[in-house]
């Protein structure tokens, strides 16, 4: 089965999630936004053997902490889109402003929409939905019936839009055509706070309804 549990790590409890294939214990953790030692306990917990760091977009409490986990764990970095290139290029300044460190890295690879990755046996499907940031991506696995939604999609809510880049009528567009076509018990990682299904979003989402 694939398996998952999520990590919430920095002040802002962003989600970040351990996801692994449990016959084969493959496992990748989304978001690696900080306290690389409660990621560490956890990977040794399960007894799991990380292969690669999936990221949903280059807001810096999602991804501050992928050049020190990268330090003991010389892994693959995937995502976000490119277009978030411009966040990642001033992590460790705009980290700084909030009174964070963050060290500089840059992914292995940019993805796309509709590019395929796996864990173990399961494949997941990226979704670019862009909106709370340019070059922000979500992990959909239709099998293992799981979205890591980044800060595209919170319980009753969505993410941000007054960043600079940010577009709220595509991120509105975005979660219609490509999240709510899903079916509709899709479990739902949000980047911060409860856990949703696409189901109850799309019944209870306030910014959705009467539309
Ligand atoms: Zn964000």
């Amino acid at each position: 089965m694939l398996q998952f549990t999520v990590i919430p790590v920095t002040p802002l409890s962003q989600n970040s999630t351990l996801i692994w294939d449990d016959e084969t214990s493959d496992a990748i953790l989304t978001d690696v936004g900080g306290d690389i030692e409660v990621l560490l306990e956890a990977i040794n917990h399960y007894q799991v053997n990380l292969r690669g760091i999936w990221l949903t977009h280059g807001h810096f409490d999602h991804v501050g902490g992928v050049a020190d986990l990268c330090k003991t764990h010389n892994v693959p970095v995937l995502g976000p889109n490119e277009e978030d290139i411009f966040l990642l290029d001033k992590l460790p300044q705009i980290a700084a402003q909030y009174g964070m460190s963050a060290g500089k890295f840059m992914p292995t690879r940019f993805l796309q929409d509709n590019d395929c990755l796996s864990i173990g046996k399961y494949e997941f499907r990226v979704l670019h939905i862009p909106g709370h940031t340019p070059g922000s991506v979500v992990y959909y696995c239709e099998e293992a019936k799981l979205l890591i939604a980044g800060d595209v999609l919170f319980l009753e809510s969505i993410g941000r839009s007054d960043f600079p880049r940010s577009d709220g009528e595509a991120l509105l567009n975005g979660i219609r055509n490509k999240i709510f076509v899903l079916p509709d018990d899709i479990r739902v990682v949000t980047g911060h706070g409860a856990l949703t299904t696409v189901g109850h979003e799309k019944q209870c989402n306030p910014f959705f309804l009467n539309q």
